[in-house]
This record gives structure tokens, C-alpha cells and sequence, in this order.
């Protein structure tokens, strides 16, 4: 249970004094829905208003406080003319202007022959002192802040609510105990966690929005601590859980192998190697399989789930859509052609009986390997014996749901597997509870793939050469269409994805096919078979094509607006290419705003093609909490902590866990409990439960 000092933290927005429900609704959707995530959401600019008691000192355009004396109201003729309150300021003539006013309040907020301090842009007209709608009209000068943070808004939601919201957060603020070591806090010129939010929430200066401030290192490296800290927590529980262990008593995997049409690679066989280890020993296997696309894991993860086979076991593969699942469905089946390994497919589409059915040969243990989506999941699937579950393409997999199967499939290996590269300092963050393996060697038949980088207003001279390379090419030339991704909505991709494609019907006829997110997957199946079969030459999508199809004789990838996807995306997308014997080529075709990133980044893409490199460079360019892909891969986003500013105290805080832990393994000393605190400030509530699980 969260401990009660940190009770005021994580309470709803709500409660917060002066928030009523309309503002606490539009705060909930902008940053969370606890008093400690108003606490976190950091002010991204400050605004300076000075107090300034001469005129000769004010500046024309710049924010200013001065001292007003009201002497008069001066109400228009006219409603579009505005509404002047006259005064003094320093002994002369000054004046207020509004628009829009509210006459009665204004009447009651500036009161004839009373003193306020006003806060805005001062402006000078003809010499006289102005100020149009004041930020500020207050009785005291100290009720306006001579700096103002700036939280960035969301629709509905000004910086001043968010400003508010934030300072009664703080003045609510606990006395936490200390977590970080004295020494370690000197060392680095850390102040304690409450003066350093404190601080963050206000800046002085431009600068101090930077996040290589100590307050902002401080509170970044508490999240990276937590963060290491529960990833060593789950990683421990794993190591202490009792797999199944496989004994060997045939020998299909070796069988099966040697039949394939190619030889594996070095990194393939390595790989295998290391999981058929895992898979024999009576420890656990929790371990990560990274590989680029292409580098061909399917095999790893068949050699895998054979293993268990042998040993008379039950395995489970589960890739994140049908079309993924049906795939690897039919590459198995060939695969395994002659063997007496009995496959099946268990995707949503199976329903009625053929579901019923597959369910009951699952438990009574005539089905060695079921592929499919999450539906081999749901609750009334029961396996006989299930050995090993390997996750294809994870999605949003984080800890947290690795902790909850492991529970549930007690003993049960895993084996988790992404094309997602992933920068090393990356990978420590959210696979750190997991063995890590890498395939690092792509099948040596591969040629490099050519990447151009061309002007969307070239699209028609493209068109016509791909019709000419089409018809000349004594082999078969296929083409991947990915159209433009417009960010706001998936309506709008797809009336673009379907211009496109009635443009291009007019030039390929019916060689041309179209998938996208919004069909029904019976129809996009006929579709990808009708590509893959090579009737259709050209195959127009929107981004549904992204993980993991495989039609080795494409050879051309055509990526409309290709400034608007990431670079993990744009990775994905390219190694759709370049599978077969086939030079491939692919154009980033990008749209007439190219910002000077976009620019970069599709230089990256043009000379690398290594997703390590690509992935290393994304994080550099736009740093890690804008890294698109992120959210789909399943990385921590986190609050405080900007890891291409922050990765030196990454690696700081993994020694520092390890340590901690090696020392104090149930954190039960003085800093232990302290820790306790901080891991429940970052909600890793289940990553604590591991430690009375024991
Ligand atoms: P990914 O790692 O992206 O999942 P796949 O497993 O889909 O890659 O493999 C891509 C293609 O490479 C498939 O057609 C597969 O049959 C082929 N392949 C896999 N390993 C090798 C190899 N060692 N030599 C040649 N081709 C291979
Ligand atoms: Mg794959």
C-alpha cells in the first residue's frame, strides 16, 4: 500500500483548491489525473514583469507592474469603441484600454480614487503611459509574480489555470525524506526534492527552463532511479521464478532447419543457441530478442517453440494484428511441411465452433504451436502444457504486462521480440528486466537498398517511370504505395490513401490493390495474397503495412510526405523492401514544408540503414520523449527526465540500483524505505509487490 505521506500527491485534480470540474476535466486530459501529475508538468517559458516606479524606466512593448491611480471611467459611444479608465502613474497622465468590456466589472474592479497595481504590456501612446486589458489588477504587489512560469496549453486550458493549479500543488507539498545519498547530492550540487520542484515551477530566467539545470537533473534523476530500481525489482522476481524445463528428446529443431532453402547466419544460430540454454535450464526465461527488420527472427522464434516441442510442450507465438498472425501462420506451415508438428491459427476470426474446436485440441494437447493475436489470451483458452509464449513485434508490452503473464502462465518462458531498434541507453530503461539478445547480421543474399529523397512534385515523373520499369523489366516489379500520414485524423488519411489510388488506377489499371486500417480483414488478406502472388503490381496503404509483412519480391517502396513519420517508422517501412534478390530502391517523397529537422532526418534515412544508427540518430534530433514510435514500442515516456540530455544519469542510476539492491535486496534500511517512497512517487506499485512476493 502507498504509503499516506505521499496521500496528498495522489489526489484528483479535483481536489485541487480553486480548480472547479470544468477546469480539472481539461487539466486531467493535459497532464494526468493526480495532484503529482499537475506537480510534473513542467512551465516551458517565463515571463519577466518588473516592478517599475518611474516612467523614464518603462519600457515601450515590454510587460511592466506599475502603481495606477484611478480618477475616471470614460464609457464609449459606441460598443466597438473602447472603454477607457484614466489615472495617473507616477505623477502623470496614464490610461487603461478595453475591449470587449464588462462594464459593471470593470466599474468594481477599478474603483475611482483607489491605488491598484496593474500588470501588463506597456505602451506609449502619444507620450502617455497605456496599458490594453492589464494581465493583472491587484491590491498588493505582491499577489503578481515578477516572474510568471509558462505551462504549455492545451485547447481550454491557460498557462495562468495550469500556473494556479501548480502553486496550491506546492503549497500542499509533503516533507518527504531524503532518497539520494548526502554524498552523491553534494557531489552534484543537488538540493532536496521539495526546493528543487519548488525551484523548477520558477524559473528566473530563459535558462532556467533548461533541462541541465541541477533542480531539473535532481528531479530527473529520482524518475531514472525509480525507474532502474523497479526494472531491477522485476528482473529479480523473474530470476527467482522456476521455468519449465525442457528436456530434449527428439531432435525436430536441427531437422527442420537443415531443410530450409538457406543457410542460417552467424548472429541466427548464436541466438538459438542462447535460448535453447534458457530453455533447458530450470531457471526462467524472460529474454529479448532484438533484431532489424529483416534480420529474420521468424526462424529464431520457429527454432524456439520447436525446442519446446521437443520436449513434448505446448508453445504459443502472438504477433499484434491478423494479417501479421496469418502470416507467420502460413510461413510455419511450410516450414514444418513433413514434420508431425500440429500448428493452429486463433485469431478473432475464429469464432463458433472452428473456435471451440481449436480450444479443445489446445487443451487436450493436440496442437503443438498456436499462432495468433492476443485472443491466445482470453480468459477460456487453456493450454495443456504451455512451455513458451514468444511475442512477435511487442506493442506496448511494457513491465508491468510482462509481470502480470509471467504470474499468470506460471513457469512459462518468454521470449519477447521487436524490430523496434531501440538506442542502447533506451533499451536500459525498459527491457532492463530482461535478457537481452541481438541479431545483429542480416542473411547474407541481401543487397543494399537505394533511398531517394524527392519532391512530392515529382510524383507524377515517378509514376511513369515505375509504369516503364513495370512493363520493360523481364522480372517481376512490385511497388509499395504508403501514403501520407496526416497526423489529425484517420478519415483524412484515407480520403488521401484513396486519391492516390484512383490516380494511380488510371496508370496501372487493376494491377493496382489498396489496404488500409478501415477494411475488414477478410478483405485485406484477399488483397495482400492478390500482392503477394504478384497479380498486383502496385499495393497503395495507409501505415497498416508497417510491422513485419513479407512479400520478398517487392522491390520499389514509394513513402508519400515522409517528413511527417518518425524515423523508427520510416525504418519499418523501408525494410518492407530489399527481402528478396532484387535491388531495392525506396523514395521518401516529402511535402512542400520541410523543416530543418525533417530535412535531417531524411538525410539520416538516405545514408543509413542500420536501425541502431537511425534509432541513435532520432533520439539526437528530436530527442527521447518526441521519438516517434516510442509509444508504440513500448518505452517509458517520462515526465522529468529528458534522455538526450539526461543519459549520463542513466547510467548513473542502473549502478546506483544495482547497488542498492545488492545491499539492501528488500529495501528495508532507513534509505530503503525512503526509496520505497520515491518508487510509489512514480507509481511502480507492482514492482514493490515483487518484494513481499519474496
Ligand atoms: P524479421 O526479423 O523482420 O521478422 P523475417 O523473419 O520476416 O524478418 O525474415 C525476412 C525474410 O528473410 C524471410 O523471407 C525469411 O525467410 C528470410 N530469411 C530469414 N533468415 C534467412 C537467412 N539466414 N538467409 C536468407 N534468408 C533468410
Ligand atoms: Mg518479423
Amino acid at each position: 500500500m502507498r504509503p499516506s505521506v505521499l496521500n496528498g500527491l495522489f489526489l484528483p485534480v479535483s481536489s485541487i483548491q480553486g480548480i472547479g470540474p470544468k477546469l480539472s476535466s481539461l487539466i486531467e486530459k493535459a497532464c494526468g489525473k493526480y495532484t503529482s501529475d499537475v506537480l510534473f508538468s513542467m512551465p516551458s517559458g517565463v515571463l519577466y514583469r518588473p516592478y517599475i516606479e518611474r516612467k523614464k524606466e518603462l519600457v515601450h512593448g515590454a510587460l511592466a507592474t506599475i502603481l495606477f491611480e484611478v480618477i475616471s471611467h470614460q464609457k464609449p459611444l459606441k460598443r466597438s469603441q473602447p472603454y477607457k479608465v484614466k489615472g495617473i502613474y507616477d505623477g502623470q497622465e496614464a490610461e487603461l484600454i478595453f475591449f470587449n468590456y464588462h462594464e459593471k466589472y470593470l466599474v468594481d474592479r477599478l474603483r475611482v480614487n483607489e491605488k491598484y497595481f496593474i500588470s501588463g504590456k506597456i505602451e506609449f501612446f502619444m507620450g502617455k503611459v497605456g496599458m490594453l486589458h492589464p494581465d493583472f489588477i491587484s491590491k498588493t504587489k505582491e499577489e503578481i509574480p515578477v516572474f510568471e512560469p509558462i505551462y504549455p496549453l492545451t485547447a481550454g486550458l491557460t498557462s495562468k489555470v495550469m500556473a494556479k493549479a501548480v502553486r496550491n500543488v506546492l503549497a500542499t507539498l509533503p516533507d518527504l525524506p531524503e532518497w539520494q545519498e548526502n554524498e552523491f547530492m553534494k557531489s552534484k550540487g543537488f538540493s532536496d526534492w521539495k526546493s528543487s520542484l519548488v525551484k523548477a515551477h520558477h524559473p528566473q530566467k530563459e535558462s532556467d527552463l533548461f533541462s541541465d539545470n541541477k533542480f531539473k537533473m535532481r528531479l530527473a534523476y529520482d524518475e531514472l532511479l525509480a525507474n532502474q530500481l523497479a526494472l531491477f525489482l522485476a528482473r529479480s522476481h523473474h530470476k527467482k521464478q522456476k521455468g519449465i524445463q525442457v528436456k530434449q528428446v527428439k531432435e525436430i529443431e536441427k531437422e527442420v532447419i537443415s531443410k530450409l532453402p538457406f543457410e542460417l547466419t552467424g548472429a541466427q544460430q548464436r541466438v538459438i543457441k542462447e535460448i535453447r540454454q534458457d530453455l533447458f535450464s530450470e531457471d526462467k526465461m524472460i529474454r529479448l530478442l532484438q533484431g532489424d527488420v529483416g534480420a529474420g527472427k521468424t526462424v529464431v522464434s520457429l527454432a524456439a517453440l520447436l525446442t519446446v516441442c521437443e520436449g513434448n510442450y505446448q508453445g504459443v507465438l502472438m504477433a499484434p494484428t491478423d494479417i501479421l498472425a496469418g502470416q507467420h501462420y502460413k510461413a510455419f506451415e511450410k516450414m514444418l511441411a513433413g514434420t508431425n508438428i500440429r500448428i493452429e491459427l486463433l485469431t478473432g476470426r475464429e469464432k463458433g465452433k472452428k473456435r471451440a474446436n481449436i480450444l479443445e485440441r489446445l487443451a487436450s494437447g493436440e496442437i503443438d504451436i498456436l499462432i495468433g493475436t492476443h485472443a491466445v489470451f482470453t480468459e477460456d483458452v487453456q493450454y495443456k502444457n504451455l512451455a513458451l509464449v514468444v511475442i512477435d513485434e511487442q506493442h506496448k508490452f511494457g513491465v508491468q504486462q510482462r509481470l502480470q503473464l509471467t504470474k499468470k502462465q506460471r513457469g512459462v518462458n518468454l521470449l519477447v521480440m521487436t524490430a523496434t531498434p531501440i538506442p542502447r541507453t533506451l533499451a536500459l530503461t525498459s527491457y532492463g528486466d530482461m535478457d537481452i539478445s541481438i541479431l545483429d547480421e542480416k542473411p547474407k543474399n541481401r543487397q543494399p537498398i537505394e533511398t531517394k529523397v524527392i519532391s512530392v512534385d515529382k510524383v507524377f515523373d515517378i509514376i511513369h517511370k515505375l509504369d516503364e520499369k513495370i512493363k520493360s523489366s523481364p522480372k517481376k516489379v512490385q511497388v509499395y504505395w504508403v501514403c501520407p500520414l496526416v497526423q489529425e485524423s484517420e478519415k483524412m488519411d484515407l480520403m488521401a490513401a484513396e486519391k492516390r489510388f484512383e490516380e494511380l488506377k488510371e496508370v496501372f489499371g487493376d494491377k493496382v490493390g489498396m489496404v488500409h486500417g478501415k477494411m475488414k480483414g477478410a478483405e485485406k488478406d484477399a488483397v495482400m495474397e492478390r500482392f503477394k502472388k504478384g497479380e498486383l503490381s502496385v499495393l497503395v496503404s495507409t501505415t497498416v503495412i508497417e510491422v513485419g509483412v513479407d512479400v520478398p519480391s517487392a522491390s520499389v517502396m514509394v513513402i508519400e510526405h515522409a517528413e511527417r513519420f518518425g524515423l523508427a517508422g520510416l525504418h519499418q517501412l523501408r525494410g518492407r523492401v530489399g527481402r528478396g534478390s532484387e535491388k531495392s530502391v525506396c523514395l521518401l517523397l516529402y511535402g512542400k514544408q520541410l523543416s530543418e529537422t525533417g530535412r535531417a532526418r531524411l538525410k539520416v534515412m538516405r545514408e543509413s540503414e542500420n536501425g541502431f544508427v537511425i534509432a541513435e540518430e532520432d533520439l539526437r534530433l528530436r530527442g527521447a520523449g518526441d521519438l516517434l514510435g516510442v509509444k508504440q514500442s513500448g518505452l517509458p515516456q517520462f515526465k522529468m527526465a529528458d534522455l538526450s540530455v539526461h543519459q549520463h544519469l542513466l547510467k548513473t542510476a542502473a549502478q546506483d540500483a544495482k547497488m542498492i539492491l545488492s545491499q539492501d535486496p528488500y529495501l528495508e534500511s532507513e534509505r530503503g524505505k525512503a526509496l520505497r517512497i520515491l518508487l510509489y512517487l512514480f507509481q511502480k506499485d507492482s514492482e514493490i509487490l515483487t518484494l513481499k512476493a519474496g
